[in-house]
């Protein structure tokens, strides 16, 4: 199994270059934003517990996070590879997630990491909720806590990564097609072919 982790601050591109990783590389899509907000969408527990945390753009619990990837990792037994998207975003979490692979025979392969300046997160985001269905799109404050939270919180999970040699910043500002070039040869470099 070849497993990724794509790493970012908020509006830098995680879901984008996603798509187009898995569908050149075969993975399987693990965005834990994707999975809350599904949740909230046909309203479960689950959903109605994270759906004001999200809103407000704060992290939910970990416990909530790590139980939805061990469950995504279980439903998932005969795939080529995970991408995980939007997790790990704690030291915890990133933590769990070794334990987890390590308990299936394998590890993340590589965490490449999207470089954005702030003024250029926050336009993303601004401009995506003009046209998303997002609650945490809509105004710069919340977008402000979301930085803010990835700062305090998720930024180290690049430094536990960095310790085990596996990270590769990759520059996420230019051409979508520029970008994913570059983050495809960070992929080469260590693939098995
Ligand atoms: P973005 O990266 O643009 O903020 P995501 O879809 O990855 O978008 O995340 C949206 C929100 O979902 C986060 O602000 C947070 O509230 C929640 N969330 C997603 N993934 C996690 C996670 N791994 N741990 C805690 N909260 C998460």
């Amino acid at each position: 199994m070849f497993n990724l982790i794509l790493f970012g601050p908020p509006g830098s591109g995680k879901g984008t270059q996603s798509e187009k990783l898995i569908s050149k590389y075969g993975l399987k899509h693990l965005s834990t934003g994707d999975l809350l907000r599904s949740e909230i969408a046909v309203q479960t527990p689950l959903g109605l517990a994270v759906k004001s945390l999200m809103a407000e753009g704060k992290l939910v619990p970990d416990e909530i996070v790590i139980e939805m990837i061990n469950s995504a990792l279980d439903n998932n037994p005969h795939v080529n590879g995970f991408l995980f998207d939007g997790f790990p975003r704690t030291t915890a979490q990133a933590e769990a997630l070794d334990k987890l692979l390590s308990q299936k025979g394998t590890e993340i392969a590589l965490v490449l990491a999207l470089q954005v300046r702030q003024q250029e997160l926050v336009k993303r985001l601004l401009s995506r909720g003009r046209t998303s269905e997002r609650a945490d799109d809509v105004n710069e404050d919340i977008i402000a806590a979301r930085i803010a939270e990835y700062e305090k919180k998720t930024a180290a999970v690049a430094e536990h990564y960095k310790e085990f040699g596996k990270v590769k910043y990759v520059q996420g500002e230019g051409s979508i097609d520029d970008i994913f070039n570059l983050l495809c040869e960070g992929i080469d470099e260590k693939k098995p072919a």
